[in-house]
């Protein structure tokens, strides 16, 4: 079984529509998706209706939760802040009812699936080093737990030794940020498990970054969420 896993996906209908589009060629079984699918970018609705259509799990990211909870916006950027507004706005009710209803956690078989953390995901701490992932191993049981939350790929061995993906392993494994990558590659991630061959790959697809960017300058969003999208960073 192949299994797509992709991340925040922020508003960025270019950069999700590329991704779609590259499951014509990986063909995966089953697709989740981990959360932020809005928030930063300038087609929410768009890009929530889509990947609504396509993901068969979908759990709740902060910027989901932003768009309908403005309680805890202080904690955010004045950038984010305004995105998030601006985002709300944009939503219709019932995209922001559908959006409360998404689950902090979803398990299939030996995976868990979360935006941020495994232990208290509402808490939207991050992970951002083996170090980190280590304090995390007791939290779950399943044996890969999947997060975005950073936009950064990475893979985190849980087993103290092992220095490559292996079905017999333990792992956190950041599949990275399909609208908003921030590891200084532009090009649109998502993750790809195969449960036969036992194997695991970041994919990255090129897409057209003008056009997402224009359309977020356009919307009168903050200029640097635009401009961001050409650096990957
Ligand atoms: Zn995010």
């Amino acid at each position: 079984m192949r299994i797509a896993i992709f991340s925040d996906v922020h508003a960025n209908l270019e950069a999700l529509q590329a991704v779609l589009d590259d499951f014509e060629r990986t063909q995966p079984d089953t697709v989740v998706c981990l959360g932020d699918i809005v928030g930063y970018g300038a087609n929410p609705s768009q890009c929530l209706n889509l990947v609504r259509e396509h993901a068969d799990i979908i759990v709740l990211g902060n910027h989901d939760e932003a768009a309908f909870d403005f309680s805890k916006l202080d904690e955010y950027t004045e950038v984010a802040q305004t995105s998030a507004r601006w985002t709300a706005h944009a939503l219709s009710e019932e995209e922001k009812r559908y959006l409360k209803s998404l689950p902090f956690k979803m398990t299939s078989d030996d995976l868990l699936f979360v935006h941020s953390t495994p232990r208290n995901p509402q808490d939207w701490e991050y992970i951002l080093s083996a170090f980190e992932a280590r304090l995390y191993e007791s939290a779950f049981a399943e044996r890969v737990c999947f997060i975005g939350h950073s936009h950064v790929p990475a893979v985190y061995h849980l087993s103290p030794n092992a220095s490559h993906y292996s079905p017999n392993h333990r792992f956190i494994i950041n599949v990275g940020s399909v609208g908003q990558p921030r590891d200084g590659n532009w090009r649109a991630a998502y993750g790809l498990l195969d449960t036969v061959a036992g194997s695991f790959e970041i994919n990255r697809v090129e897409y057209d970054v003008r056009q997402a960017s224009e359309k977020i300058i356009d919307a009168g969003l903050p200029r640097i969420l635009g401009d961001r999208l050409f650096r990957g960073r």
